[in-house]
């Protein structure tokens, strides 16, 4: 944990900060260790302080890294204002991707003379995006959890059951397994829904004899998992299985391309070849895949727009889909680690064609 301060004090100069204030909440975990859902981290300058309120204290001092100290406010803000060295000139950097322009104002009039307020939004992000050893340990239990979860669920059958009905039983099967949520509300998107990349669950009863998308994920020690699989529910239209087909050959192609090196946009575009050439380029139209850990969606980007390099370390999801507007919808989706020479793929479940009645 010491390594992740010193990694992140070795940024503050050629930011040009002298403290940084850390206060997106799992910026402030992933640095602290503390996870309540208000608090403040100032760094630098011999700082290591984390400012929170009253509720927090008995948890704060339980769940802080070694080498933190706790400053309790009442108003967080004025805490952190309060908490800056006395005296000399002070560049604090503030996290201008995430705080509001409220508190940014509301900063600015706290702070003594003397402190200058500078935008440092993403110093801590770019660092989460390689994970530690201890970090992928709990993505691999939150994965596994969530596979387990999913199998317990099917193993009811997806027909005639409704799509809310099936997501909320995904929700309980994880819970009961210790998840401590869901890492994001499950999508359960059967028929011409599944061409939705965001379907809400419906109640409506899933049908035999068409597609049906499960994108699932839980959160275990603060971590998220994400997965995506799409199981037909009796025969299938020869449209729909080719298309589940096509999406499963560009996913594994793309797994293929995982290592360190490649841009997010260069692994995007081994998915995107093949499904262009196929004819349904328009029918993909999100990203490949993202970042996954404290956060379910965060850095690197796997996109058109990805110009960061994967690296060891990084936890990416590989998840392209086509969408046939009014028809039907696939999406595989696995969670991967980049290794050292290429990519250990950490969900369980089989991508092959499987119907599931
Ligand atoms: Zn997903
Ligand atoms: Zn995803």
């Amino acid at each position: 944990m010491t390594d992740r301060v010193q990694r992140l004090e070795a940024t503050l100069a050629q930011r040009g900060v002298d403290v940084l204030l850390v206060s997106e909440r799992h910026d402030v975990r992933w640095l602290t260790g503390f996870s309540g859902s208000s608090g403040a981290a100032l760094l630098g300058a011999g700082m290591r302080t984390l400012v929170t309120d009253f509720r927090y204290l008995t948890q704060s001092a339980e769940e802080l890294h070694a080498g933190w100290a706790t400053e309790i406010a009442s108003d967080l803000l004025r805490g952190v204002a309060q908490a800056l060295p006395a005296e000399g000139a002070v560049r604090l950097g503030f996290d201008d991707a995430n705080l509001s322009v409220r508190d940014r104002d509301k900063l600015a009039g706290l702070v003594r003379e003397g402190v200058a307020l500078v935008g440092a939004g993403g110093a801590v992000t770019a660092l989460r995006a390689i994970k530690d050893a201890a970090e992928l340990d709990r993505v691999r239990a939150a994965a596994r959890l969530a596979d387990t979860a999913l199998q317990t669920v099917l193993a009811d059958g997806l027909v005639g059951r409704t799509e809310r009905d099936v997501a909320l039983e995904i929700e309980i099967a994880m819970r009961r397994l210790g998840a401590e949520a869901a890492a994001f509300e499950p999508i359960v998107a059967s028929g011409p829904h599944a061409a939705l990349p965001h379907a809400q669950p419906r109640d409506v009863v899933i049908a035999a004899g068409t597609l049906c998308v499960i994108d699932w994920g839980a959160r275990l020690d603060g971590y998220a998992s994400d997965c995506t699989r799409t199981f037909a529910t009796g025969e299938l239209d020869p449209r729909d299985r080719a298309i589940y087909d096509l999406v499963l050959h560009a996913q594994e192609a793309a797994l293929q391309a995982v290592r360190p090196g490649p841009l997010g946009r260069d692994v995007d575009a081994v998915a995107r070849a093949i499904i262009d050439a196929a004819g349904h380029g328009e029918h993909f139209g999100h990203g490949l895949g993202h970042g996954v850990g404290l956060d379910v969606h965060e850095g690197p980007r796997l996109s058109k727009q990805g110009d960061e390099a994967l690296r060891a370390g990084m936890v990416v999801t590989i998840e392209p889909g086509v969408y046939v507007p009014g028809a039907t919808g696939v999406r595989i989706e696995d969670l991967v680690v980049v290794t050292a020479d290429g990519a250990e793929v950490l969900s369980s479940l089989s991508k092959a064609f499987q119907v599931v009645g």
